[in-house]
């Protein structure tokens, strides 16, 4: 960066740090002597799954590609699975983890059974608090509620806290199309729109980039050192670019993790208190809001909160539980809440618990398929386990590939704070789906042929039989072909000398 911005609050400097690095008569800044070069040619930052509208996403594409990245799928695979254990040793810090979990989706099958009644609740309770709450049915009014209160006021930008609910209407993309500025507060947000990509993650939104891949976008957007990826260098370069920007907004805009219908407040969790720059700096505050996040009483809210965080990130709790309950003196607070497909959802019996969904991350974090070929190989808002759920209710041609994206382990299932059987939901919009002719016709008559074969015990034997002399006989191109998608990115594994029913033929078959 050839001119630094000058530190924001210069009498914060402690004129005697011992500790403080001086080169040339000048005290450095915060981690300007801690700066490290970047190697000389960085490996490239794999990108995500091609989208044509609404022609199935081939996540193993994408997949393939973020694969033959080492770097990227080795610090992606380490960084997630050191969260999820992390997460276990918080959990058994807790002896009563299982009972806070069966409680948690207690409450949250409650309140979804009852969900008209808390709504209502809600919203009187914070209009009664002096907020303005609006009603959207999609992606497309809530853009437009938000626009219209926005153009009101005359704002040109707005500062925003991280919200999947906003990543699922579109709305950066629908604030670009009406001139307003919109400026992410959180850092993973931030560095995902610098470098005009969605979230790969529900909570830790850029995990898939190294710091290497951060120094490049930053080097181009805000004009930090390209030979420079030092992380705290580089965090503190995007604190000094966005600052101003966030001083300067005309409104501020958060999601919403839980809604309390006793109170009608709303509560935002974060580790960098950007909800709380987001929701104070302007005078004038909106809150999106998803219709599946009430709770009924501030009661509840402690089940939720004690198994958010752990479940998340491995920690006690968030750095920030911030409650609102109404307006700022002299400020404007607007709430909109959002269903998108959420009532339609709420009446699918086999899916209608992944609304109970807190979006934590545990069951990404803990998944060999997500955590190997990374979040925007979905190329859906929701990836990992619980966007294979999600996704296909928004359009089932379009994501009807995500749920064979799944070995159907079961460990999203176990580690899932409020206990969706995600693991089974996948595998049922798996039927789903070839019911309605929503997979590939070549998959389909696989599918069928490995039924027909499967329900014949003896045809399956001579299969098996057949298909162990073909692999050990058969030349190499006969086997690695275009038609045999396993072997496209593996090793097909050898043939053992005696199978499993065959060497109970021979030692236990008389017993039987
Ligand atoms: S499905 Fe469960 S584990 Fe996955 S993000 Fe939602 S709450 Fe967390």
């Amino acid at each position: 960066m050839s001119e630094r911005h000058p530190m924001l609050y210069p009498e914060l400097l402690a004129p005697f740090d011992t500790k403080a690095i001086v080169r040339d008569g000048r005290r450095l800044d915060h981690a300007e002597g801690a700066a490290k070069p970047l190697r000389s040619r960085p490996e490239p930052q794999p990108r995500g799954a091609k989208v044509h509208g609404n022609r199935p996403i081939d996540q193993a594409e994408a997949a393939a590609r973020f694969i033959a990245a080492p770097e990227h799928e080795k610090m992606h695979d380490e960084r997630l699975w050191d969260l999820r254990q992390k997460r276990d040793r918080e959990m058994h810090g807790i002896t009563e983890w299982e009972e806070l979990r069966s409680l948690a989706s207690a409450i949250k099958e409650h309140t979804l059974t009852h969900l008209d009644q808390y709504l209502e609740q809600f919203e009187a309770n914070a209009r009664s608090n002096g907020i303005n709450v609006h009603w959207a049915r999609d992606a497309a009014e809530h853009n437009q509620i938000v626009h219209g209160i926005l153009s009101d006021h005359g704002a040109k930008s707005l500062i925003k806290s991280k919200s999947m609910l906003t990543e699922e209407c579109g709305f950066r993309h629908y604030m670009a199309s009406v001139g307003i500025e919109v400026i992410e507060t959180d850092l993973g947000e931030r560095i995902q729109q610098l470098d005009n990509e969605d979230p790969s993650h529900v909570v830790v939104p850029a995990v898939h980039k190294l710091r290497t891949d951060v120094a490049e976008v930053f080097a181009r957007t805000i004009g930090t050192d390209p030979a420079n990826s030092d992380v705290h260098y580089l965090a503190e370069a995007q604190r000094e670019a966005t600052r101003p920007l966030i001083l300067a907004a005309d409104a501020g805009m958060t999601g919403c993790n839980f809604a309390v219908a006793e109170t009608g407040s709303f509560v935002v969790c974060t580790n960098e208190g950007n909800a709380d720059l987001s929701a104070n700096v302007p005078q004038l505050h909106i809150a999106s809001i998803g219709i599946e996040k009430i709770i009924p009483r501030l009661e509840h809210l402690a089940v939720f909160v004690r198994l958010l965080s752990r479940s998340a990130l491995g920690s006690p709790v968030t750095q920030y539980t911030s409650h609102f309950r109404g307006p700022r003196e002299g400020g404007e607070m607007h709430i909109v809440l959002v269903d998108n497909g959420r009532s339609e959802r709420l009446g699918m019996e086999e899916f209608w618990t992944s609304l109970k969904c807190i979006r934590c991350g545990a069951c990404m974090n803990t998944c060999p398929v997500y955590r190997r070929s990374g979040g925007l190989s979905y190329g859906a808002t929701y990836s990992g386990p619980i966007g294979l759920i999600i996704d296909p209710t928004f359009n089932q041609r379009k994501y009807s590939n995500l749920p064979f994206a799944s070995t159907l382990n079961g460990s999203c299932s176990n580690v899932c704070p409020v206990k969706i059987n995600i693991h089974e939901q996948i595998y049922a919009w798996r039927r789903v789906l070839v019911e309605r002719h929503e997979t590939p016709l070549a998959k389909r008559v696989e599918m069928k042929a490995a039924g027909e074969l499967l329900s014949r015990p003896a045809a399956y034997r001579a299969a098996i039989a057949a298909a162990d002399v073909a692999l050990a006989h058969l030349p190499r191109w006969v086997i690695y072909n275009g038609l045999n998608a396993w072997g496209r990115h593996r090793e097909v594994p050898h043939p053992p000398k005696e199978t499993f029913h065959s060497w109970y033929q021979a030692n236990r078959g008389e017993q039987q």
